[in-house]
């Protein structure tokens, strides 16, 4: 099986579509102090964890619990698309910040799981439309990711892979 290798003190950024299965993905192998999700936090901003308009609101207080997580040396894991490079060089910035490294985690299941994902959830109403452009953002990401400066970029693609990853904590 293969093994993911994170320091210990470190930002992990998961990265993939909605529907990629981030939020399952830490949830099996983060404690949950150490998960940062978007949606959480604009649930805690607008009561309502699908509201669009409270995207820049819940991620300043993301960044901020980055930030004091970091400061203290805590692996801290962010659960959001971080499909846009602006996002990731956010992150990454805080880390640095801390001299501390980043590693990248991108889900990315074949597109037609996604799409059948997204027909069947019942929490979040995702249209076809807006599941292309975050493919094609997806897309974009992946072919950059290798030259951002993160410490290790893991990219998970066969469903069964995804399901029997474990992740060791590195010095
Ligand atoms: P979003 O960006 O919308 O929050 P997400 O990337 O966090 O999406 P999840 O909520 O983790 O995605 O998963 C989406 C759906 O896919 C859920 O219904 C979940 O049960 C299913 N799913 C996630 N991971 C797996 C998996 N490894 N095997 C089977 N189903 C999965
Ligand atoms: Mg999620």
């Amino acid at each position: 099986p293969r093994v993911l290798e994170i320091p210990a003190a470190s930002l992990v950024l998961l990265i993939g579509v909605s529907g990629a299965g981030k939020s399952t993905f830490a949830a099996r192998h983060f404690r949950p102090t150490q998960v940062v999700s978007s949606d959480h936090y604009r649930a805690v901003v607008s009561d309502d964890e699908n509201d669009q308009s409270a995207t820049d609101d819940a991620f300043t207080i993301l960044h901020a619990v980055v930030d004091r997580r970091l400061q203290r040396g805590l692996l801290t894991v962010v659960d959001a698309t971080n499909l846009h490079t602006h996002a990731r060089v956010a992150l990454r910035r805080i880390a640095r910040r801390h001299n501390l490294p980043s590693v990248a985690i991108a889900l990315v299941p074949p597109v037609d799981v996604i799409r059948q994902r997204a027909r069947e959830r019942s929490d979040r109403a995702l249209s076809a439309k807006a599941i292309d452009r975050q493919l094609t953002d997806l897309q974009h990401a992946l072919d950059r990711l290798g030259q951002e400066g993160f410490r290790a970029v893991y990219v998970l693609r066969d469903p069964a892979t995804v399901d029997t990853v474990t992740v060791r904590l590195v010095p």
